[in-house]
């Protein structure tokens, strides 16, 4: 199992998170959604390399915020780290906490760009979309690279266009606790399916910030069950999927608790 989103460099005992993680699951591609973290997460994935894998991207929310020198500079920097990451994200549109119609307008630009950067580079997106959708679809039409909504949150029918778009779909710890997106996961069709935490957000027992990549196998389990089968095909699928997406290369751990589906 690979947790296909989370943001290590916001967990403080990262070390024996990771240790821990590396006994339960296969790999974790965590990343910064903000310049100051950017390098944190580039030490993490070298460090942990076969492990931990970094996507580096800006979350419109502190997007707004930086000066475009700022975000000019941070897109020079990401393209100088080409090698060291596996995708550009999380990078998109949130009108859920940005309200002021001039900022949105901002973050469509931003998002833009990054988007831009992905194809340049030819490294899958992570979306971050909330009540954002149709923009969201639309500036998504020009990628010409593969596209993860993470902690998919649409409604079935940005669900359905998504998958009509060959768009993955990563269902986070959320569907746990969740009956709206647990219902949802059975219209998902598991070859557009990846597992995440969003950790250390989004944990399935709690409203703390206590959320950890291992969490993707509660899941898992969820998804298995609404859609009535197996937790190794759920397993299965989403490992290959995240192999896929992000080009994962010398995996240290697949093999462990990944079988190949006959
Ligand atoms: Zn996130």
């Amino acid at each position: 199992m690979i947790d296909a989103h989370c943001h290590l460099s916001y967990i403080e005992d990262v070390d024996s998170v990771v240790d821990e993680s590396m006994k339960r699951i296969s790999a974790i591609v965590s990343s910064a959604a903000e310049p100051e973290y950017a390098n944190k997460e580039l030490a993490l994935s070298k460090k942990y390399s076969g492990f931990v894998f970094t996507a580096l991207g800006l979350h419109p929310e502190p997007a707004v915020k930086m000066s475009p020198k700022e975000i000019n500079d941070y897109i020079n920097f990401i393209h100088s780290k080409n090698n060291e990451i596996v995708s550009v994200g999380e990078i998109g549109l949130d009108y859920k906490n940005i309200k002021k119609r001039d900022k949105r307008r901002e973050s469509q630009v931003i998002f833009s760009m990054l988007v831009g950067l992905a194809n340049e580079l030819r490294l899958p997106i992570v979306v971050h979309c909330r009540d954002a959708f149709k923009d969201c679809f639309r500036i998504l039409e020009d990628a010409k690279v593969d596209v993860v909504f993470h902690c998919f949150s649409g409604t079935d029918d940005d669900a359905k266009l998504a998958i009509e778009r060959g768009y993955y779909l990563s269902m986070s710890t959320l569907v746990v606790k969740s009956m709206r997106r647990k219902l949802q996961t059975k219209i998902i069709p598991l070859k557009n399916m990846l597992l995440e935490t969003d950790s250390p957000w989004l944990d399935p027992f709690s409203s703390e910030l206590k959320n950890r990549p291992w969490n993707i196998s509660f899941t898992a389990d969820a998804i298995a069950k609404e859609k009535n089968v197996l937790v190794e095909e759920v397993n299965n699928a989403t490992t290959k999927n995240a192999i896929k997406v992000f080009k994962l290369k010398n995996l240290k751990k697949v093999g462990v608790d990944w079988v190949l589906p006959k």
